[in-house]
């Protein structure tokens, strides 16, 4: 059994994340080898020690572990199924190229069909922040697939592992980025409120910060109910909160500020509650939230 160091790692595509990637590998001490469609992005890889591998079938032979991060997957399938000399039979492919959930479930089947082993995955961070444990990489596939591996992805971060359906990563990943935005958002049209009265950005983000984690400790008790399926009005009902939605529409609107998202939060509340649901809790919209937006 290799030290964690001395486990060979290949890191095709080598854009400003895939450099990262393979530069993380190189300090952690991973004989690291690479390759990229335009191969002068290896040069600076090289003078840190990496071995550019000629063709992308050579780059899968120099070990069993291969990191995948190009653009998307239709590129994936053009570079790993176009050239004649790839052979992933035995290999490891790790692909941290973002994409849906169908997209890496079908990349499972395919990779399968080569006698690949295969975990997809979604990094939750931005270059600089690999090899850093700032940087949570997200993994899903057969779980002992990545344990045999977790020592060597170290390397790049927190990675952590979801479960066996391969497209978890994917979903993670979006239900991440619907969390980042809609705080952003929400935190923008206070904002926007807010500089109406003159009160700038920075004097009112920290009261912005204190609301939205105190929601956050919110989330725990809410999840409980969305899983029992049962949501008792124990501190507000939908109802009163539809009240107050009311208020926002109407201070937007009067202050000459975009009225857009408080009309959504109220339109799908409205609909809870023509459902019979205004007497139970906020998270009741979840029935909203789970179906198809023109049902
Ligand atoms: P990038 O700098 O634009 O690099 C794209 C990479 O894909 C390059 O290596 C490029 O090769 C390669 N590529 C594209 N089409 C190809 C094809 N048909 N055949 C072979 N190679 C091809 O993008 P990036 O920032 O590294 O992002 C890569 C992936 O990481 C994306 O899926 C992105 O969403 C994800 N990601 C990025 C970030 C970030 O902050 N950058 C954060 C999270 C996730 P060439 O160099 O030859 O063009």
């Amino acid at each position: 059994m290799n030290n964690k160091s001395e486990t060979p790692v290949t890191v095709i595509g080598l854009g400003l994340m895939g450099q990262a990637l393979a530069g993380a590998f190189l300090n952690a001490g991973h004989p690291t080898t690479v390759w990229n469609r335009t191969a002068s992005k290896a040069d600076p890889l090289v003078a840190k020690g990496a071995r550019l591998a000629p063709t992308v079938g050579d780059a899968l032979k120099a070990g069993s572990l291969t990191i995948i991060c190009v653009t998307d997957y239709p590129a994936m399938h053009k570079l790993l199924g176009d050239a004649s000399d790839v052979e992933l039979d035995g290999t490891t492919l790790i692909n941290l190229t973002s994409g849906d959930s169908a997209q890496a479930r079908e990349a499972a089947r395919w990779a399968d069909q080569r006698g690949a082993r295969y975990l997809d995955g979604a990094i939750m961070a931005v270059p600089p922040a690999i090899g850093t444990a700032e940087a949570v990489i997200l993994h899903s596939g057969q779980q002992s697939d990545f344990e045999a591996h977790k020592s060597t992805l170290d390397a790049l971060g927190t990675v952590t592992y979801l479960g066996a359906d391969h497209g978890l990563a994917s979903l993670y990943d979006v239900a991440g980025l619907a969390m980042m935005w809609s705080i952003l958002n929400a935190w923008l049209q206070g904002t926007a409120l807010l500089r109406t009265a003159g009160v700038d950005a920075a004097t009112y983000a920290p009261f912005a910060r204190q609301i939205a984690v105190g929601v956050a400790e919110w989330l725990p008790g809410y999840a409980q109910q969305i899983d029992s399926g049962s949501f008792p009005a124990e501190v507000s009902a939908l109802e009163t909160d539809a009240r107050a939605m009311t208020h926002l529409i109407e201070e937007s609107e009067a202050a000459g500020v975009n009225a857009e998202l408080p009309r959504l939060l109220k339109a799908m509340a409205d609909r809870s509650i023509a459902a019979g649901h205004g007497g139970e809790q906020y998270p009741v919209l979840i029935e909203e939230f789970s179906k198809p937006s023109d049902a």
